[in-house]
C-alpha cells in the first residue's frame, strides 16, 4: 500500500519523479517477491548492509510464499495521479479506457458519455493495451511493473458506486420525492429528519450496525433548487452502502401507491438494481459464475439506463436532478470488466480494508 500526499506536489517535475519512484520501488519489490528470494542489491542498485546483507540470497518468507502484481486499486483521483492518465474525470475526454467525451466546443456528441446503451459510439473506441502503450504520452510510471497493463487499474466499486453515484442518487431521489410532495409533511427539514428516523428504525430492526447521520437540507444538497444536489461528505461509506436497500424499499413502496408517475417508477428501477448488483457482489466467492456475472452486469446496464432517462425526464421538466458524471461511466466500465473477467469488484477491487487501515497509522 502506497500513501502518496498529492497536495503537497505541486511542481510537474516533482511529481513525475515521485511516481516514477514509487513505481520502481514497488516494482522492484514485487519482482523480488515473485522470485521468493532475498534480493542482493536494492531497487537502485545498492550494496546491502548489515541484516538486509546477511540475508540476501535466502528464501523470503520462510520460501513458503511468492508474490506478484495483480491489479491497481484507488479513488478517482488517485488513478488519474499515479498513472499521468492524460484523459479522467477531469479532462474532456473522460475515460483512460476509451473515447467517451463531455460536452464541450466542437465536441463530438455521438461520443457523450452520458448513453448508457450497448449502442454507444464509444464502446467502439476501447483502447487496448496495446494501443495505449503506442499511442498514449505520458505513460503510466507503473509501466515497469512486471504484469501491469491498462486494464489492470480497476475501477473502485467503493468510490464509484458508494461515495460516487450513491451520493447523487439518494439526494436526487429524496428532492423528487419531497418537492413532488410524494413523502412527509412540514417543512424540507421536517420531512428530511422524519426519513432519517425511518431509515434508522429499519437499520435497527435489521441490525445493521451503522451511525445514521440525520439528513438536513444542507447535508443533502436539496436546500438550493437550482443546484444538482448531491450528499456531503460526511456521509461514510458504510452508511451510504447500507441505505441503499432501505431507499430501493421506499421507492418501491412510492411507486405502489402512485403508480401514473412515471419518474417515481424509473427511480425504483434505478435503486433496485443497484441494490440487487450490490447484494450479489457482496454474497459472491472472488471468482463469478458466468451467470451470477451475467446478472450482475444486466442489474449494472438496467441501473444506468434508467438513471440515463431519469436525467433525460428531469431535464425536461426543468428539475435539476438526477446529473450523469464521468463516474457513471466509470460503473459502465466496472460492469463490463466484471462481465468480461469474472473477478467480483466487491472481493477485488474495493478500497473499503485499504482505507479502514489509514484509521491505524
Ligand atoms: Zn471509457
Amino acid at each position: 500500500m502506497v500513501f502518496i500526499p498529492h497536495e503537497c506536489l505541486r511542481d510537474a517535475n516533482v511529481k513525475l519523479k515521485v511516481q516514477e519512484t514509487i513505481a520502481h520501488v514497488v516494482g522492484w519489490s514485487l519482482s523480488c517477491a515473485t522470485s521468493g528470494v532475498w534480493p542482493s542489491s536494492g531497487p537502485f542498485g545498492e550494496v546491502l548492509s548489515k541484516h538486509r546483507k546477511h540475508q540476501q540470497g535466502k528464501p523470503l518468507a520462510g520460501g513458503q510464499y511468492k508474490a506478484c502484481y495483480f491489479g491497481y486499486r484507488a479513488d478517482g483521483k488517485a488513478r488519474r495521479e499515479s498513472h499521468l492518465f492524460p484523459r479522467s474525470f477531469l479532462h474532456s475526454f473522460v475515460c483512460e479506457q476509451c473515447l467517451a467525451q463531455k460536452e464541450r466546443k466542437n465536441w463530438e456528441p455521438l461520443m457523450s458519455y452520458k448513453c448508457f446503451y450497448q449502442s454507444a459510439a464509444y464502446r467502439m473506441t476501447t483502447i487496448s493495451h496495446t494501443d495505449y502503450m503506442q499511442h498514449t504520452r505520458p505513460l503510466s510510471p507503473w509501466r515497469v511493473i512486471d504484469g501491469w497493463h491498462l486494464g489492470t487499474v480497476f475501477h473502485d466499486p467503493m468510490h464509484v458506486l458508494y461515495l460516487g453515484i450513491c451520493k447523487d442518487l439518494y439526494a436526487s431521489a429524496l428532492g423528487y420525492w419531497i418537492r413532488q410532495g410524494y413523502y412527509g409533511e412540514g417543512t424540507l427539514s421536517d420531512k428530511l429528519r422524519c426519513f432519517s428516523s425511518e431509515l434508522k428504525r429499519a437499520s435497527i430492526q435489521q441490525r445493521l450496525v451503522v451511525s445514521c447521520k440525520m439528513f438536513t437540507p444542507a447535508n443533502t444538497g436539496l436546500d438550493v433548487a437550482s443546484h444538482y444536489p448531491e450528499m456531503g461528505s460526511t456521509f461514510k461509506a458504510a452508511f451510504m452502502k447500507t441505505a441503499i436497500w432501505i431507499f430501493a424499499a421506499k421507492a418501491m413502496e412510492l411507486t405502489a401507491s402512485h403508480p401514473a408517475d412515471n419518474i417515481l417508477r424509473l427511480i425504483a428501477v434505478c435503486m433496485w438494481n443497484l441494490h440487487r448488483a450490490v447484494f450479489l457482489m457482496d454474497h459472491a466467492d472472488i471468482l463469478l459464475s458466468n451467470e451470477e456475472a451475467e446478472e450482475i452486469s444486466g442489474c449494472f446496464e438496467l441501473h444506468l439506463i434508467s438513471w440515463q432517462h431519469l436525467a433525460h425526464e428531469c431535464e425536461v421538466k426543468k428539475m435539476k436532478l438526477f446529473k450523469i458524471r464521468p463516474k457513471h461511466h466509470s460503473a459502465d466500465h466496472l460492469a463490463s470488466q466484471l462481465a468480461r473477467t469474472k473477478l467480483n469488484p466487491r472481493r477485488v477491487m474495493a478500497c473499503f480494508g485499504d482505507e479502514s487501515f489509514l484509521g491505524y497509522i
